[in-house]
């Protein structure tokens, strides 16, 4: 054992350091599985107040350190390399306050976002933003990854929600961003919008403060099954365009229905259809029988299969079942599942779907398509085995051409998953040097040592275009060197 780990033995007990190498494979990666790495040791603090006493103590010995909640992220943006720490905040799950008229709550990090709506159910409210995997993230995940969900087409991303922040700077020192009470600036620059999204490599948020909703009168859950993937787009387009803001728009293909349907997320998707659209509709019950009807009235234009509305909670879980599950249904298909993350403006998605396949087709993967219609945030999934070396190259270099698709027909490169380490080699489709050179230096105001979890989101040599080069990606994957 090191001077460090007896430290931090001594700081925390020994129970809540892990050093040996076997026991640390748990945190070898996240949903991300082509990077791999086991960290130098991860802790696993209780409190803001052991939080700053290791993060002291690494800053002392000038050792890096990567924040984690649940580790669900697809993007490899909590995997560690072996010269770094893990600070796990799975433990820190309390609820500390709940203020009812005041619509907020004030939340450890560590806490799942879906724990934290049953919170607060009994009092009519809940937490809006749903990413897919809410039964298992933490709100401190959703504030770094600044996460989305089907429901954020109405309700907007984590950002929108999150209205202050208490965080442990790289070298131990503690700092509030924003204000619980009331709404986010004017009065001072907005640093809970500037914390969002950062992907853990400004500081660790020890208390998270976050808006809760009020549940509303009526939700209507609508289900179409389509002959063609383009009637279901079009349909959402329809949608949209006749002025209604459903609180969630989401397309299912083909394989991926098929996939829900062999698995225990089996929801009744009637397995013969190119698309499944479900469209959730909320607000006081006459506004969303109205908004039904014409929403219906869209999908029958485009010669909809069949249609189902549920009401009841227990039959809308059921229609809901297969999406949330749909990744934990690919995950029967193979070993590994690279879920890829772009965004397409929605007047595109039928375009881009076709140049996916056709992408899928000439790298020989078969991309399947789960995503957030309404806000042209594309899902391509990809089954393969990451123990073949030449399927995962063919599996990244699709996944790279999809993300240049999606760049080139406007969009982005992520929509909600981040950029983590996954990305690196793709964020310079979107930005140049300069653009890269401004984040890191906003960056190293937070982390000006750069130990706050190094590698991630910008490329290291930013401003250096090390960048848009999938053969070096390629190369990486199958353990190559870089050119050789
Ligand atoms: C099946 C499945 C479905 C998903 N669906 C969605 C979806 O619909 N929408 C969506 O947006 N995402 C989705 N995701 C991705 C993922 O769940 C989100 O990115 C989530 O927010 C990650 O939370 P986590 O607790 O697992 O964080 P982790 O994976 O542990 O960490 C994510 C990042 O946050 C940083 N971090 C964690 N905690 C803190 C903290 N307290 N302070 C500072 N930085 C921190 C880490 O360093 C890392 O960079 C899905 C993932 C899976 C596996």
């Amino acid at each position: 054992m090191q001077a460090l780990e007896r430290d931090l033995c001594r700081l925390l007990g020994a129970q809540r350091v892990v050093y040996e190498p076997d026991a640390l494979l748990a945190w070898e990666c996240d949903g991300f599985t082509v990077h791999r790495s086991r960290p130098r040791a991860v802790v696993l603090p209780d409190s803001t107040a052991e939080v700053q006493a290791i993060v002291r103590l690494l800053h002392a010995a000038d050792v890096p350190f990567v924040p984690r909640g649940a580790g669900t992220c697809l993007s490899g943006g909590p995997t560690a390399a072996a010269t770094t720490v893990v600070i796990d905040l799975s433990r820190m799950r309390r609820v500390l306050r709940i203020a009812v008229e005041d619509l907020f709550a004030v939340v450890q990090p560590g806490v799942v976002n879906l724990d934290l709506t049953a919170a607060v159910r009994h009092l009519g409210l809940h937490y809006a933003p749903d990413p897919s995997s809410q039964s298992v993230c933490t709100i401190g995940g959703n504030l770094a990854e600044n996460s989305g969900g089907p429901h954020c087409f109405k309700y907007g991303m984590t950002q929108d929600h999150v209205l202050s922040a208490l965080v442990v700077l790289p070298d131990g020192e503690l700092a509030r961003l924003g204000c619980e009470a009331g709404s986010r600036p004017p009065h001072a620059l907005d640093l809970p919008a500037l914390f969002c999204g950062s992907e853990g490599t400004f500081a660790i948020a020890t208390e998270i403060t976050v808006r809760l909703c009020r549940d509303q009168e009526s939700v209507r859950t609508l289900l179409f099954a389509f002959a063609s993937m383009s009637a279901a787009c079009r349909t959402v387009s329809d949608v949209v365009a006749a002025g209604l803001v459903p609180a969630a728009l989401e397309i299912l293909d083909q394989a991926t229905i098929r996939a829900v349907e062999a698995s225990v997320y089996r929801a009744g998707y009637p397995p013969e259809a190119a698309a499944v659209l479900l469209v959730e509709l909320d607000g006081p019950d006459f506004v969303t029988a109205e908004e039904a009807a014409e929403v219906r009235a869209c999908g029958e234009r485009h010669a909809a299969l069949r249609i189902e509305e549920a009401v009841e909670p227990q039959e809308r879980a059921r229609l809901w079942k297969g999406r949330k599950g749909a990744f934990g249904a690919m995950g029967r298909l193979a070993t590994d599942l690279y879920v890829l993350d772009g965004v397409v403006p929605r007047t595109r998605l039928e375009e881009a779907l076709e140049r996916i396949a056709a992408i899928g087709r000439r790298h020989g993967v078969v991309p399947n398509n789960v995503f957030h219609a309404g806000d042209g945030n594309l899902h391509p999934n990809i089954s393969f085995d990451g123990r073949c070396p030449d399927q995962t190259a063919r599996t990244i270099a699709a996944g790279h051409e999809i993300l240049q698709l999606c760049v080139d027909l406007g969009g982005s490169i992520t929509g909600e998953h981040g950029v983590g380490s996954e990305k690196l080699d793709h964020i310079g489709m979107m930005f140049s040097p300069a653009d890269l050179d401004v984040m890191a230096r906003v960056r190293a105001v937070f982390d000006p040592d750069g130990r706050c979890n190094p590698g991630k989101a910008l490329p290291s040599r930013a401003g250096c275009a090390e960048v848009a080069k999938w053969p070096q990606m390629v190369a990486r994957v199958l353990g190559v060197e870089d050119g050789a």
